[in-house]
């Protein structure tokens, strides 16, 4: 049974139970701030007081609006920020928010994972050897040979398996990475024909695999204006690595974060270090 609390105070009914901390954002930056406030508005009678604290960042101003600050040196992680409001007619309350702090999000992102011959060694070799070394990664699967059609295929069914069984490992998020990777998917064809390109790559991945692709980039990092609109209309894409154009509407990744390849499958430090630019959020 449902049971909600009501106390009365000057006359006013309070939800205790409605009572909680909004957090301008979940993940705060080492060196920068997030807004906390207690909400509803409409249940925080006058007379309330509020004690915040902070398990290892600070707490600035007072009030049910105040600031987290994750100062510079604080170790990234979570922080657990709580505030006690007193004055409530049934005696105070705790409510909790929980941040996590970052100095750096690094995408690992690895393109191209189909395969005409399914199961390929050095994609299960990466995927768990990520695993085991409790490394997230992300991997762009070409959503075509998930067909039901082709599951006569030598390797399908295991293929299809294995993707369900490393997308439920956490380590790896796989996105859309078209629907068959032809040349010029996503230049210079109709709006119909890239929609229902990506369309198909996104039912293909719910139907066949039971994962909703969250991130999309297009084979070849190449699109058009019309794969903007195509994109933006699809409400289960949020982020786009490597968009061109402008438009977007999409959490859009640009490729400024390090190559780490010196060339197509070889790895290189110096390639990477070379070129990272630590500057995005
Ligand atoms: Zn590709």
């Amino acid at each position: 049974m449902l049971c909600v609390l009501f106390g009365t105070l000057a006359g006013a009914q309070v939800n205790v139970k409605a009572i909680s901390v909004a957090s301008s954002t979940k993940a705060v930056r080492v060196g920068s701030t997030a807004s906390l406030h207690v909400e509803p508005a409409a249940e925080l009678t006058a007379g309330l007081t509020f004690q915040w604290s902070a398990q290892r960042g600070l707490i600035l101003g007072s009030g049910s609006n105040v600031s987290y600050s994750a100062p510079s040196g604080l170790n990234p992680g979570f922080d657990v920020i709580s505030v006690v409001i007193s004055g409530l007619p049934d005696g105070p309350v705790k409510r909790y928010a929980v941040v996590f702090v970052y100095k750096q999000f690094v995408v690992l992102k690895a393109d191209d994972y189909v395969c005409w011959d399914y199961l390929a060694p050095e994609w299960k070799y990466y995927l768990e050897y990520m695993a085991q070394r409790h490394i997230k990664t992300s991997a762009g699967i070409v959503a075509q040979c998930t067909e039901p059609s082709w599951n006569d295929l030598p390797g399908y069914a295991d293929f299809v398996q294995y993707t369900k069984d490393q997308s439920k490992t956490r380590y790896v998020e796989f996105w859309n990475h078209g629907y068959d990777h032809s040349l010029n998917e996503f230049v210079g064809k109709t709006y119909a024909v890239q929609k229902s390109h990506l369309d198909q790559a996104q039912a293909l991945g719910r139907n066949v695999l039971g994962i909703t692709f969250t991130a999309f980039d297009a084979p070849f990092n190449e699109n058009d204006a019309t794969t903007v609109q195509v994109v933006n209309e699809n409400t289960d894409i949020a982020v786009w690595m490597y968009a061109q154009g402008t438009g977007s509407t999409k959490l859009v990744l640009s490729r400024d974060g390090g190559e780490i390849e010196s060339s197509t499958g070889v790895p290189s430090w110096s390639t990477f270090s070379a070129g990272m630019q630590p500057r995005h959020p």
